[in-house]
């Protein structure tokens, strides 16, 4: 089971290296966003459980961070960003407490925060340095069930209050996502109210996003340049330190010292462009053909979203 719960380092823009651990199995999520580029939700929970042992996704971490520090790749953060959402797994805390008595790098959480109405989840993400929360749409219940399509149990006012009371009291960096689907969320008085809000939780930085990679529903597009440029300006307006991540991330993807399984476990939650596979390969020392067994294996498989080739994880296999 090694290396199925801890995958990459991937480069972030927000986060710069990050070795990303997977503490969901797939894809158990509350929402099924129209845009998640790991596909639709088949297992919804909004029930917090124990995924894997405590000392299971410790002791990958463990051995993963000596790997990585024989090959001197940098890690900048420790992320939870499964394939699902984090908050389900019941011993985050426990997690992150005890990556903290492992290492000095920094732990960072991204989250839906569909759970944050749950006190014993606040207390949990608390103790990240980082957390980062998906905010597509605020002040329009009708606009947040079309695009985060979420459990029917989700009561929206009540995760929008649960987002308050986290960023009164999380002393870490509080970062915001906003992803804006064309005709969905990027009309001026969803953009307005959005604004309004997270101006009221002071993220660090919020963030502005479009969907680049392959979407769950082949429908979903990005919104026009004005859009989002007005976006951008109107976010700024209400005081927002504001960045938009409109394209691909630069930079590469560590290598652990088995290119199959990394680059298996990276597509499990991150769909690499061709260039991005290439670069990674090349870094691995390792050719094509490992691509291509793998994409015969139908473990891999390639699928084309605004002209561009990206590489998943056949989850169906
Ligand atoms: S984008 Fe995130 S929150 Fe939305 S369905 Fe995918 S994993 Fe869940």
């Amino acid at each position: 089971m090694e290396g199925k719960i801890v995958f990459g380092p991937v480069p972030s823009r927000r986060l710069g290296q990050s070795l990303g651990i997977n503490n969901i199995p797939p894809k158990i999520c509350s929402y099924s966003c129209l845009y998640c580029q790991i596909g639709r939700t088949k297992n919804f929970s909004t029930e917090r459980k124990a995924f894997y042992p405590v000392e299971k996704i410790l002791d990958e971490v463990s051995k993963t961070l000596e790997r990585l520090k024989e090959k001197k790749e940098r890690i900048d953060f420790l992320t939870f960003v499964p394939d699902g959402e984090p908050t389900l797994d019941t011993n985050l805390g426990k997690e992150i407490e005890g990556l903290k008595k492992l290492t000095d790098i920094k732990i960072a959480v991204i989250t839906n925060a569909s759970l944050l109405w749950r006190e014993d989840v606040r207390h949990d993400l608390k103790e990240a340095d980082l957390v980062s929360l998906k905010a597509d749409v605020a002040g329009n219940k009708e606009a947040w069930e079309k695009i985060n399509r979420p459990a029917s149990e989700l009561d929206y006012d009540a995760i929008l209050e649960g987002v308050k009371k986290f960023s009164a009291v999380f002393k870490g960096k509080l970062l915001t996502e906003t992803l804006l689907v064309k005709g969905i969320n990027d009309g001026e008085k969803d953009i307005r109210n959005t604004a309004e809000f997270l101006s009221g939780i002071k993220p660090a930085v919020a963030f502005i996003g479009i969907p680049t990679r392959p979407p769950a529903e082949k429908w979903v597009m990005p919104p026009d340049e004005e859009k989002i440029t007005a976006a951008y300006r109107i976010f700024t307006e209400y005081g927002l330190n504001t960045e938009l991540i409109t394209g691909g991330v630069t930079g590469s993807f560590g290598f652990t010292g088995n290119a199959e399984n990394d680059l298996l476990n990276i597509v499990s939650v991150h769909p690499m462009s061709t260039g991005q596979v290439e670069d990674f390969l090349k870094k691995a020392g390792g050719s094509w053909d490992i691509m291509a067994k793998l994409l015969k294996e139908k473990k891999i498989k390639e699928i084309v979203y605004l002209n561009q080739k990206y590489y998943l994880k056949n989850f169906s296999k």
